[in-house]
């Protein structure tokens, strides 16, 4: 992809495609330098693409300052993506106020939204951050509402989701973290009504340890340990084998719910980099709006589901 895009770049310059606005002359700028990426999870954090120009080993970066700051080479470094490059020629030709007008006052514009999941017709929507969740999920389900939709993550997994009662929420940025989520990188996933929100986190949290860099204590121990015990959650004969070995190295067991509060609020705190946070955001979630959910699993070894193996 690299090559292809310096030879897309060369070829625009010899056909003098590329001009100031207003003139007829072709700009003599220099090749810029495309790099391939790392093709790993982690490597899409922005701190951790920073380390990559400069060399280093990939594992985040402990942020002092975000990289607008103080980023490549200690220098004020932009980070954008395509979507946002891709609004560019529309707002110079439209103008700055038709592109506000689209979106809500604390986030002009639209947003691309990848809806996935238990909806009839999945793909990329541009909606404009004014769209509420139902609105979201009523085009991807073809007219039919929020149906047969249990909870959202409006931002993709690592961004946390919200349950049924917030599905008026907006999806701007603002509406979103007011009700402690996030549009993230816009992997919009509905979650059926039949989904075990506890089994999903287990699910969840396998992936982020096993993405998880390993470079940082907190995500590193903790990630494993939240899995353990969400396994445990989801699973019988797990449940057996953590229980005798918790009594055979701490004596007693803990108070489990707690444990997990306190694993959650600690990762969230001091992972050096976002990869940390967002392992944990779906458990944030899952306390926040599911904690009966929690309860039935560990307390009465039931799921409300019928889905995990008690
Ligand atoms: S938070 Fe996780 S992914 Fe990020 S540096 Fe620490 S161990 Fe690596």
């Amino acid at each position: 992809m690299a090559a292809q895009m310096s030879e897309l770049w060369n070829q625009m310059l010899k056909a003098g495609l590329l001009k100031a606005s207003g003139s007829d002359e072709p700009l003599n700028l220099p090749v810029p330098e495309f790099r391939r990426g790392m093709g790993v999870f982690t490597g899409n954090e922005e701190t951790d693409l920073v380390e990559f120009l400069e060399g280093r080993k990939i594992c985040g970066r402990a942020r002092s300052h975000f990289p607008i700051l103080e980023g490549y080479k200690n220098l004020p470094t932009l980070i954008t993506n395509p979507e946002t490059l891709a609004n560019v020629p529309l707002i110079v030709a439209n103008r700055g106020d038709w592109f506000a007008k689209k979106g809500s006052p604390s986030q002009p514009g639209t947003r691309l939204f990848c809806i996935t999941g238990a909806v009839r017709k999945p793909g990329v929507y541009e909606l404009s951050s004014r769209s509420t969740i139902e609105e979201a999920l009523s085009m991807a389900n073809q007219g039919r509402g929020d149906d047969g939709v249990r909870a959202v993550a409006p931002g993709g997994m690592g961004f946390g989701f919200l349950p049924a009662q917030s599905f008026q929420t907006r999806l701007d940025h603002l509406s979103l973290a007011l009700a402690n989520c996030s549009s993230g990188n816009g992997g919009f996933i509905a979650y059926s009504r039949e989904l075990c929100p506890v089994e999903l986190i287990f699910k969840h949290l396998q992936f982020f340890q096993e993405v998880s860099c390993g470079e940082c204590v907190p995500c590193r121990e903790g990630s494993i340990q939240l899995h353990a015990i969400f396994r445990a959650l989801t699973d019988g004969k797990s449940r057996f084998q953590y229980e005798r070995s918790c009594v055979r190295v701490a004596g007693t067991l803990p108070p489990m719910i707690q444990l997990v509060r306190d694993l959650v609020e600690t990762i969230h705190l001091s992972a050096r980099c976002g990869v940390g946070r967002q392992a944990v955001a779906g458990v944030r979630s899952l306390l926040d709006h599911f904690p009966q959910e929690l309860d039935a699993h560990w307390i009465r070894r039931e799921c409300p589901s019928q889905t995990c193996r008690m």
